[in-house]
């Protein structure tokens, strides 16, 4: 192998949108035959908007359930907690959404802090259904037939719980990006296998895969960030050469262990620093073209 081919690869991957940070990764590039694909700021735009806000156990209204969301969520980058934070600031107004006191980011999970109003002070959690569940709230039937509604309309739901129980469901939706349909189209002709991973509910995650191409049964839905690594560890266990495709914080661990991984240059800097490769500007379809870079490059090379 001639350093120079490869340098002349890496520089080419460069113009075309993908940083890579060695010569020596384009061995590694040139061998995966899976790629993981996170969904949320990878496959989609990762800008989520709030649908609507239901209040199915009729205590509290969704003005109220909204504006305590809002508030907590306001303290959160996630991009479910900026949407929350965006919608209710706008329905709000002049008012300026309460304080809040004692927050806490539960990754994968949600938030929980306390809000003040003209009532008094309300321990407030937002998050995955589930987790709320696990964090000691009531989770009442028509609460729970809301969420199961909204998921299978596609949407993202998550739950408000304020004094001990669910009170509010909000609706979040995201856009499937408009390259991501050609990326896992390129990647396919490429022989690799591409595989949806979130920690987004199944009916959402099966949504957005149907949009782009992925088979459902290579969609693994309501994953952990935790475990996200675990996946790509069995992945490699039953032999796969795996490449991860991830933007958030959650994914670093993943991006770490796979075979090769690639940020999303508008992602996290955690990200970034995890993976070999950076798409610069977010752009999927450039990480089929630095497969398809380093096979070329290599077979010029043997
Ligand atoms: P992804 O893999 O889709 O980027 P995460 O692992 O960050 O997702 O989060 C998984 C799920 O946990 C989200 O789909 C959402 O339901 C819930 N969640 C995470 N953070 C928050 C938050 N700040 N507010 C509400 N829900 C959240
Ligand atoms: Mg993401």
């Amino acid at each position: 192998a001639t350093p120079t081919a490869l340098l002349v690869g890496t520089g080419r991957g460069a113009q075309l949108g993908a940083l890579i940070k060695g010569p020596e990764i384009l061995e590694s590039t040139r061998r995966v035959d899976t790629v993981v694909l996170d969904k949320t700021g990878t496959v989609t735009e990762g800008r989520m908007s709030v649908e609507g806000v239901d209040v199915p156990a009729a205590v509290g209204t969704s003005t109220e359930a909204l504006r305590f969301a809002g508030a907590v969520e306001a303290l959160s980058e996630h991009p479910v907690a900026q949407a929350v934070a965006a919608s209710a600031r706008e329905a709000d107004g002049a008012t300026g959404l309460p304080d809040v006191t004692g927050f806490r980011n539960h990754a994968g999970g949600g938030v929980e802090g306390t809000v003040t109003d003209d009532n008094g002070a309300h321990h407030v959690l937002v998050g995955r259904p589930a987790w709320l569940a696990e964090q000691g709230a009531a989770v009442g039937d028509e609460v729970a037939h809301a969420v199961t509604v909204a998921q299978e309309s596609g949407a993202t739901a998550v739950v408000v719980a304020w004094d001990g129980s669910a009170r509010g469901v909000v609706r979040l939706r995201d856009t499937v990006k408009a390259t991501s349909a050609d990326a896992v189209g390129q990647l396919r002709q490429l022989g690799l296998r591409p595989v949806l991973l979130t920690g987004d509910n199944a009916p959402s995650a099966r949504a957005a895969a149907a949009a782009v191409g992925i088979a459902e049964d290579d969609v693994i839905a309501d994953v952990r960030p935790e475990d996200k690594v675990a996946v790509v560890e069995r992945l490699q266990g039953e032999g796969a050469v795996v490449a991860m495709v991830g933007d958030g914080v959650n994914d670093a661990a993943a991006l770490a262990q796979a075979d090769l991984g690639l940020a999303m240059g508008t992602g996290t800097d955690v990200a970034i620093e995890a993976s070999d490769i950076t798409l610069v500007r977010g752009d999927l379809r450039v990480a089929a073209t630095a497969i398809r870079l380093s096979r070329r490059t290599l077979r010029v090379i043997k």
